[in-house]
């Protein structure tokens, strides 16, 4: 792009902003987010209040300001190819870390969209969420889900041993009378039932030891796939594997992640409820371990994108709103980062992992 183009969009910009400044940017449903608005050139020209307080510097200092002066410059180059250069009404979501003064770094969570201009990108939109108190959140969240944990084990080792005794003389009883097996079945079946789900529950409280060791991605996904395989039929879900070029060992405790990619693509699968198709890619990018995990379902709109780390957050009617939350707590103890693009065609969820060497 060169100069007089940059400049002209710049001037759209200007424009866009004088006009619905005074509506207050209602396309952002709370006031309360942090936003600015930056143009083509990576420079902000809109702050709004709340976003001075978290920044704790005034607007008229923010404003003029570089990305390149606010973000600190290890994320920079993540970050900033995501302001500029993107697909429009594609919303965008990623962890990022803010510095306005050495030392004092603010961790963030980002969102952007586009600010399209008669049809063209003129800037983007680009609400933080200071997420130093969501992971205090989540630590609580973690204690608190220990001790549920607790109990309900707790209760289900209690429930076991009068059912296995109810169980028993069940047997006996069945012995003595052969003739009637059929209320001695039924009676049988639910008791198996109830100890199923006894048996689960004591799965909870056991504190899963995480084992961190080398591993290849590609069998780590098609253990997960095949996991996953009765889903996908039922769905009516076809799952189109593209990872062949992943040829990167990792290290990483292999059933969190299996848990991380299961939480996506359940995710994936959820969002497509007529069914269609989930591409799962992987690709060895600067080091790192890319897996992309992409749906074609209707996406996320602003308000749910922004929420989506907050602990039972959940769009849906039987959802547990843990998800996405979980899989970005094992990524991050991985030193790994995810970023989500969603648009009203499908979603991608990007898991980026950093690689140990490559397997020849
Ligand atoms: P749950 O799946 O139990 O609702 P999650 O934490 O996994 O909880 O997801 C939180 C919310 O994020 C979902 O309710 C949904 O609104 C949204 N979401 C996550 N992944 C996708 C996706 N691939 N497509 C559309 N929406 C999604
Ligand atoms: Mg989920």
């Amino acid at each position: 792009m060169d100069n007089d183009e940059m400049k002209r969009l710049n001037f759209l910009l200007e424009i866009y902003v004088d006009v619905n400044v005074d509506k207050d940017f209602s396309v952002l449903s709370k006031k309360t987010d942090p936003f600015f608005i930056v143009n083509i050139s990576g420079q902000l020209i809109y702050v709004n209040e709340v976003c001075e307080e978290l920044l704790q510097c005034s607007r008229n200092d923010l404003v003029k300001m570089k990305l390149s002066n606010l973000f600190i410059p290890s994320m920079l180059n993540d970050t900033q190819t995501f302001f500029i250069d993107k697909q429009r009404e594609q919303l965008l979501n990623f962890d990022s870390k803010i510095s306005m003064r050495p030392g004092n770094i603010i961790d963030v969570n980002v969102t952007t969209f586009p600010i399209l201009f008669n049809n063209e990108v003129v800037g983007s939109y680009v609400v933080l969420k200071d997420i130093t108190l969501i992971k205090r959140e989540r630590q609580l969240l973690s204690e608190k889900q220990a001790a549920a944990g607790q109990l309900a084990a707790g209760i289900a080792h209690e429930i076991r041993n009068p059912i296995t005794a109810i169980k028993g003389f069940l047997q006996l009883l069945m012995g003595e009378y052969k003739g009637e097996t059929t209320y001695f079945e039924i009676v049988e079946s639910e008791i198996n039932r109830v100890e199923m789900i006894l048996k689960e529950l004591m799965v909870l409280a056991k504190p899963t030891k995480i084992k961190y060791q080398e591993l290849d991605l590609r069998l780590l996904l098609d253990k997960v796939l095949t996991l996953m395989e009765s889903q996908t039929l039922l769905n009516d879900i076809e799952v189109i594997k593209n990872f062949h070029a992943l040829e990167v060992m990792i290290v990483g405790d292999e059933n969190q992640l299996k848990q991380v990619f299961i939480n996506y693509i359940k995710n994936a699968i959820e969002a497509m409820p007529n069914g269609g198709k989930v591409i799962i890619e992987g690709i060895c990018l600067n080091e790192s371990a890319h897996i992309r995990i992409i749906d074609q379902g209707s996406g996320m709109p602003l308000e749910t994108l922004k929420r989506i780390n907050e602990p039972f957050f959940t769009t849906k009617e039987h959802g547990t709103g843990l998800g996405m939350l979980v899989s970005n707590e094992i990524i991050e103890e991985h030193r790994g980062k995810i970023n989500i693009i969603s648009n009203t065609e499908g979603t991608c969820i990007e898991v980026i992992l950093p690689a140990l060497l490559t397997t020849t």
